[in-house]
Parts: C-alpha cells; structure tokens; sequence
C-alpha cells in the first residue's frame, strides 16, 4: 500500500481537511496531483493551496509540458552541446551559429 493511497483513504473516511498539507510534504509531485485530483473528487469545492509553490511552475490547465529531470541536463537545439552551467532560461549555446538560429525562431 503506498503512502498515496493512505491519504486517499484518510480523506474518504475523514474528509479532505488537512489532508493535502501534510501529504504535500510527505509525496513526489507525481502522487501529489494524483491526490489533489481524488480530493477535488471528494470535495469540488477544495483547491490545492498554491501560495508558497509557484516554485514548480506547473499549472492544472495549459499546454505547458515540462519535465524536471530534463531541464537539469538540457543541451543545444542545433548543435547539441550541453547547456550545463548556461543561465536558467539559456536556451542555445552561446555560438553566434546557434544564437542566429535561435533568434530566426523566436518571434
Ligand atoms: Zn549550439
């Protein structure tokens, strides 16, 4: 029994409250939304509380796709050099090749 499905027992038994705060520390985002889905279920009017967890940047609804594991080890579109130690939002390498590619795409 995973510790997701406890807390999804908790709320049916106990109700919602409560529930989502202590799980938010305790599971991978993964069973997280798995939770807050199931709690939404249970109780339409509950909401996960966000203040504090802008952090993630994932939303409930838009076609934002982004995977954490990737992001760590992104590279280069064009030429596949790795953008280890790049800035954050550093989408190419800094070749003038690629930063002229890049900047054709970007509107
Ligand atoms: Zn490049």
């Amino acid at each position: 029994m995973s510790a997701l499905a406890d807390y999804i027992r908790h709320a049916e038994r106990h109700g919602v409250d409560g529930v989502h705060e202590v799980a938010r520390r305790d599971l991978a985002a993964d069973d997280l939304a798995m939770l807050e889905r199931r709690l939404r279920e249970l109780e339409p009017k509950w909401r996960p509380p966000r203040a504090g967890t802008a952090q993630d940047g994932t939303r409930a609804a838009g076609p934002v796709v982004r995977h954490p594991s990737e992001s760590k080890t992104r590279a280069c579109p064009f030429c596949g050099s790795s953008l280890a130690g790049y800035r954050r939002h550093a989408r190419v390498c800094r070749r003038a090749s690629c930063r002229k590619r890049a900047q054709r795409q970007v509107r």
